[in-house]
This record gives structure tokens, C-alpha cells and sequence, in this order.
């Protein structure tokens, strides 16, 4: 019966795992979500806002209110400046802000360049559109991954329309150097495509490293539609809040899909939203050194277990290569160890990450910790 432009997508692998991690009574390393909560005063903000009525139809385009904070806390970090008014959409998820961003954009036949692992959305909303999918595989560099530009080059042709780009990446870890960002840039100009770019972990990069986005890089801000959340940054990823900024034309076009998708996003997250955005901010920056700690600890007791380990630079996830079919490793795991996590090849057309698998430690530590012990027996 399903539609065959979405047969290859009819389940989610992250559904899936979790799935057997409940069934088994498993620690879920798998799908990324913290097993702790955002700050308290957000949270109560959400329950006031219920309890007082915001439960209704917002503008479709989100409160202004927390449109001006998407703004504002941008400026104040990168100093790019959009237009409450007319450069932002809010949307369920970052998800439906991808999805709308293609489906506004990308004419059916047009094609768009994925970077290889990829989070599993991106080729079911190419497919969505009705557009083609061409993908570049990123390739190992020291202990972690870095982009083919070469291979990026060939991807390249007349019909490329856009390209989705992700750092910090799920699920490597990795980010994009500066260098590779230009280059991206250069190419996107040559060839006159647009770039989405999904940077819901834009607040986790380790080391104080600041985040770099590609609409901040010469002749890019009117080719880019940033796609963020605040789902990583306050531990909120069932809230289903996200948003596209980008010039207006290009935002105009998000909006128009994302109208008939669920035309508003959720009401009484959004003061919320608006008000971690502007007075959050230290939670956010403990949270991205606490989660640093963690991604040691979990990386240091995987590389203990004989597994070679992978480097992170942000986000939720760690990749290690487990030196054997980890589709198979990782459905019989929750089983046999107790922990679920996501394997590589899962978010991939191509055999390369076949022995590579996914693990979240966005957990409290103690979590960590029995999920170590676990993977030890
Ligand atoms: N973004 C999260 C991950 O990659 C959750 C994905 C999902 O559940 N669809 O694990």
C-alpha cells in the first residue's frame, strides 16, 4: 500500500532499537535523548503556560515572542542578524523545518547532495519531494571523519538544487573545518545551490570551541536556511520545537510547506523557549561541559572494552568501530548486554560503516555507569 517514493523509509531504525531496549529492559544508548531534565524555571514556564491558556492556534510562523529570542540569542552569540518579522519560521522539530525547507524548494527531479552517515530524515524528506538524493560519503581522517571534497565535487550537477549539511554531525561527532566550510561555500556559489544547514547541536561543541555556521561565510547568508532546536540545548526533544532562519524569500517558502504540514508549532512551549533562549544560557554552557565529561567517560570505557573509538567533537554521540556487523551487534545487545545502541550502517546507503555503531551518552552519569558495567560482563 505505502507509496513506493517511501518504501525504502517505512521504519526508523531509532523507533526500532528503542523498541527492543524496552522490551529487553536495556540502558538506551541508542536514540539520542538525555535521561535527565532542562532547566526547572523553563520547565514550570510550560506548566503555567497550560494552566493560563496558552493552548490554541499561535501565529504560524511561532510567537513573536520567541521569534525575537531565536533572533536575538543569534546576534548575541554569532552576531548574524535576521528579522523576527520575516527570517524565521518556528516549526515542530527541526525535522519538519528540514522537510519544509525541501518540500518549499526542491522541485521534484531536482537533486539534493546528502553527506554520508546521515540522520535518517534527510533521505526520507528528499524522497518526500519528490527529488533525488545523491550522496558523498565522508571519509576517515586520523581518529575521526572529515569530509570527501573531492567526491563533494563530482556530486555536483545541473540539477542540484541543495545541499544538507550537519555540524556537529550525528552521528559522528564530527565538525566541519573551517576550510571545508569555505570550500562548501565556494561551491554552492559556482553552482548556485542552496544549503540547509541542520545545526540543532550547535550549542555542544567541546573544547570552547565557538560554533561556525556557513551563513556566516561570505555570499552564503542568502543561500542558507539554518535549521536549529532547542531540543539538544534545554533537554526538551519531545517538545517538538525548531526553526529555520534564512532571507526572506527563502524563509517565505519554508513557511508555505510547513503551513500545510501542521500549520503552527506547539503553544505552550514557546514562551518557554523564548525565555531559556535569553536567560538559560549558563545552563546550556554547565550542560556542554557536563556532556564533554560524559563523552569521556563513555568513549574512555568503550576504547577499555577493545573497541576502537572514534572522536567526537559535540553533540550526543560517540562512534566505535566494534570490529564486526554491527546491525547484528546492535540487535542483539539489549538482549545480551542489557544497553541498545544505533548502528552506523542503519543511517547509510553504503557498506562503509558496516562494522561502525552509535553510542549516546547524553545520560546522567550513573546511568553511564550501568551501562559500562553491563557492556564490561
Ligand atoms: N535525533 C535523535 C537521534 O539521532 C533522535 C532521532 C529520532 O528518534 N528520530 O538519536
Amino acid at each position: 500500500m505505502l507509496v513506493q517514493r517511501l518504501r525504502p523509509y517505512s521504519t526508523s531504525v531509532f523507533g526500532e532499537i528503542s523498541q527492543l531496549a524496552v522490551t529487553h529492559g536495556a540502558i538506551d544508548l541508542g536514540q539520542g535523548f538525555p535521561d535527565y531534565e532542562g532547566p526547572r524555571a523553563m520547565l514550570d514556564l510550560a506548566r503555567e503556560a497550560i494552566a493560563t491558556g496558552i493552548n490554541h492556534y499561535t501565529s504560524p510562523k511561532g510567537q513573536p515572542e520567541l521569534r525575537a529570542a531565536i533572533v536575538a540569542e543569534r546576534s548575541r552569540r554569532s552576531g548574524e542578524q535576521y528579522d523576527a518579522a520575516t527570517e524565521v519560521v518556528v516549526t515542530a522539530g527541526a525535522t519538519e523545518a528540514l522537510t519544509a525547507s525541501l518540500l518549499g524548494l526542491v522541485e521534484p527531479g531536482g537533486e539534493v547532495i546528502l553527506i554520508e552517515p546521515f540522520y535518517d530524515s534527510y533521505p526520507a524528506a528528499v524522497a518526500l519531494a519528490g527529488a533525488t538524493a545523491r550522496t558523498v560519503a565522508m571519509v576517515a581522517d586520523c581518529d575521526g571523519f572529515t569530509l570527501d571534497l573531492d567526491e563533494l565535487r563530482r556530486a555536483i550537477t545541473p540539477r542540484t538544487r541543495a545541499l544538507v549539511l550537519n555540524s556537529p554531525h550525528n552521528p559522528t561527532g564530527s565538525l566541519l573545518s573551517e576550510k571545508d566550510l569555505r570550500t562548501i561555500a565556494e561551491l554552492a556559489c559556482e553552482h548556485d545551490f542552496l544549503v540547509i544547514s541542520d545545526e540543532v547541536y550547535e550549542h555542544l561543541v567541546f573544547d570552547e570551541i565557538p560554533h561556525a555556521s556557513i551563513a556566516s561565510l561570505p555570499d552564503m547568508r542568502q543561500r542558507t536556511i539554518v535549521v536549529s532546536a532547542p531540543a539538544k540545548t534545554f533537554n526538551v526533544t519531545g517538545w517538538r520545537i525548531g526553526w529555520a532562519l534564512g532571507p526572506a524569500p527563502l524563509i517565505h517558502a519554508v513557511h508555505a510547506a510547513k503551513l500545510y504540514l501542521t500549520f503552527v508549532p506547539p503553544a505552550p512551549f514557546q514562551p518557554a523557549i523564548a525565555y531559556a533562549l535569553e536567560r538559560e544560557q549558563d545552563w546550556a554552557a554547565a550542560n556542554r561541559a557536563a556532556l564533554q565529561g560524559k563523552y569521556r567517560l563513555l568513549s574512555n570505557a568503550l576504547r577499555h572494552l577493545g573497541f576502537d573509538v572514534k572522536r567526537s567533537a559535540g553533540g550526543y554521540f560517540v562512534c566505535a568501530d566494534v570490529g564486526t556487523d554491527g546491525t547484528a551487534f546492535c540487535r542483539d545487545l539489549p538482549s545480551r548486554a542489557g544497553v541498545a545502541a544505533i548502528p552506523v550502517a542503519a543511517l547509510s546507503t553504503r557498506p562503509d560503516w558496516n562494522t561502525l555503531v552509535r553510542f549516546a551518552y547524553c545520560k546522567r552519569d550513573a546511568t553511564l555507569h550501568e551501562a559500562i558495567a553491563r557492556l564490561g560482563a
